[in-house]
């Protein structure tokens, strides 16, 4: 068996972060290189902490980003320096942000993925074919629900189920995206995607595509319960990607869902 990938996990004290220092452990083809959190902010014992995100690279394969878009774009630029390859988790990146991961992935191979559940993208699969099986009689709405501390709105994994739905339909996103509705707004228009946010508690993750026909609704619906998915999942895509040459990668091919 060759040796384990060494990982680098930056914004190891977040929520998210906690749960990639146990997944990474936990991966038979993972070992935890060293992990990157602010000065202030504490890390399990035990875990090989990194005095700067320069540090822990030394030595590094693969980078697992789940931080803010600031932190990624910039981190991106020096793990593509450094030859480390990157999977990143972060979401509400902007275009500039999103250019930072494509300039990187000229250099390692690099995967972004706004949810790196099996569940979540099995879904993705399940929504295009039913937005298609369906056709226009049917309105697409879709629904997400997240913790109160998330701070991005709607999540990035609402955003690819809208991209997947528009694509779906030959409409182009930004003409039909419609982020919530107050007042005398009027009859629905056929061509339309509405989308609802709920924020609160301690939710780890709700989306629910609707397709709302006459006589009949079909409703598609992914809960997580845990993070620990999200973790698993990153630490699967950095076992995958330790062998791809430089180039932008999904999670779908991580999967095997999509060649
Ligand atoms: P969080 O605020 O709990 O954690 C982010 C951490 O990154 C914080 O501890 C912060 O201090 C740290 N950080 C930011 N910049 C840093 C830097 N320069 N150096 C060191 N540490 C730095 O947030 P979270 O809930 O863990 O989510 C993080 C991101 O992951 C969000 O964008 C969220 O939407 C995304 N997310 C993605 C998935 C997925 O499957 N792709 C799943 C869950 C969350």
């Amino acid at each position: 068996m060759s040796a384990p990938l060494r990982i680098v996990v930056l914004g190891a004290a977040g929520r998210m972060g906690r749960e990639l220092l146990q997944a990474v452990a936990a991966h038979p083809a993972c070992a935890l290189h060293a992990a990157v959190a602010r000065p202030h902010q504490e890390l399990p014992p035990g875990t090989p902490r990194a005095a700067s995100l320069e540090a822990a690279l030394e030595g590094a394969d693969v980078l697992i980003d789940f931080t803010r878009p600031e932190t990624t774009a910039a981190a991106a630029a020096l793990a593509a320096s450094r030859g480390v390859a990157l999977v990143v988790g972060t979401t509400g990146l902007t275009l500039e942000h999103h250019a930072a991961l494509r300039a990187a992935s000229a250099q390692v191979p690099t995967l972004w993925a706004p949810n790196m559940s099996l569940g979540v993208n099995a879904m993705l699969w399940l929504l295009q074919a039913a937005a298609t099986a369906l056709g226009e009689g049917f309105d697409l709405e879709l629904t997400e629900a997240h913790h109160r501390h998330k701070a991005d709105a709607p999540s990035g994994t609402a955003l690819r189920m809208l991209e997947v739905l528009a694509e779906a339909r030959g409409w182009p996103l930004d003409e039909v995206l419609c982020h919530g509705r107050q007042g005398q707004v009027g009859a629905r228009p056929a061509r339309q995607i509405g989308v609802q946010v709920v924020r609160g508690g301690d939710v780890a993750g709700e989306h629910t595509a609707l397709f709302l026909g006459d006589g009949e609704r079909l409703e598609i619906t992914h809960r997580a319960s845990s993070r620990a998915v999200f973790a698993q999942g990153a630490a699967r895509a950095a076992a995958w990607i330790g062998a791809q040459p430089p180039g932008l990668y999904t999670m779908e091919q991580v999967l095997g869902l999509k060649k």
